[in-house]
């Protein structure tokens, strides 16, 4: 079993990117379990055409006991099994408790298995709620999704420095799988994220393109994979999710300074 975990800034398309190499790998016959450890509860959407299913956090002040695994893991495209952690009521609480009770139910009842787990986590680490999946050992296997942009990339390097510190204790096995580039339409974007990947000691290990399809897509509640699967966009989230399979380099890395990442992302700046 492999557990892969998609960490990147908000609203740099993880959840999107995530939803689409899972229902690729479960068209490949793989069994898939995607955790969505965002309060905003949207990671599986797409995944489970449009309906929001219930979070964890949810169902365990509902229901409190007797929960069982069909309580909090649902069935989508081409069998992938979702789970949405949830968070706290807005402004109170604190959203990392609600990843840790996810996993520590999800164990319990035995739900935490098969062939890949994906974890689709928030990335502008404000807590260390939000480095659960791969600092309790679930998650080992780290993805970081960026664009070419400076703030993105600054999100990245950040995850970056928790991997880092986390592989210093000998006890951990987290490590960096790559960084996948996912397109802001940036001039030289691709070269640019790939530089970054090798300086922080990785490699840009597959690069998105942005495409409508995904808006379109989006619009009719699905991964870009099931609405259009003839699409080159379809066909990068598949190809991606081969490469992301066979990959077998895995490096701690080595994070930027911020001086050092401004200087990089300003080289690329095209007046
Ligand atoms: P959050 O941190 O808020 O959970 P996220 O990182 O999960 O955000 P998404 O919700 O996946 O980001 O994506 C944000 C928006 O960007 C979505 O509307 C999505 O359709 C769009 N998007 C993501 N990737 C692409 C792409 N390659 N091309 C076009 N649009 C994209
Ligand atoms: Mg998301």
């Amino acid at each position: 079993m492999r557990q892969i975990a998609l960490y990147g800034k908000g609203g740099i398309g993880k959840s999107t990117t995530s939803a689409n190499l899972s229902a690729a790998w479960a068209e490949k016959g793989l069994d898939l379990l995607q955790i969505g450890c965002d309060p905003k509860h949207d990671s599986t959407r797409m995944l489970m055409n449009g309906r929001v299913i219930p979070t964890v956090l949810d169902v365990i002040r509902e229901k409190q006991k007797d929960i069982s695994v069909s309580d909090i893991v649902f069935t989508g495209y081409r069998g992938v099994r979702c789970v949405e952690a949830g968070g706290p009521e807005p402004g109170i609480g604190c959203a990392g408790r609600g990843i840790i009770a996810t996993f520590q139910l999800l164990e319990k009842l035995g739900a935490l298995k098969g062939d890949l787990i994906v974890y689709d986590v928030l990335g502008d680490v404000v807590c260390g709620g939000f480095a659960m999946p791969m600092r309790e050992g679930y998650a080992e296997e780290i993805y970081l999704v960026t664009s070419g942009e400076l703030m993105s990339l600054y999100a990245a390097n950040n995850i970056a420095k928790a991997i880092a510190r986390l592989s210093a204790n000998k006890r951990s096995s987290v490590r960096l799988g790559g960084v996948i580039g996912n397109g802001k339409n940036i001039v030289d974007e691709e070269d640019l994220v790939s530089e970054f990947a090798e300086s922080i000691g990785s490699r840009m290990i597959t690069f998105i393109p942005r495409s409508p399809t995904v808006q379109q897509a989006e619009l009719n509640k699905k991964t870009v994979v099931e609405y259009a699967p003839e699409s080159s966009q379809a066909e990068v989230y598949r190809r991606s999710a081969d490469i992301i399979l066979q990959n077998t380099t895995f490096h701690i890395p080595t994070p930027l300074s911020m001086d050092d990442l401004e200087s990089l992302a300003y080289r690329y700046l095209k007046e």
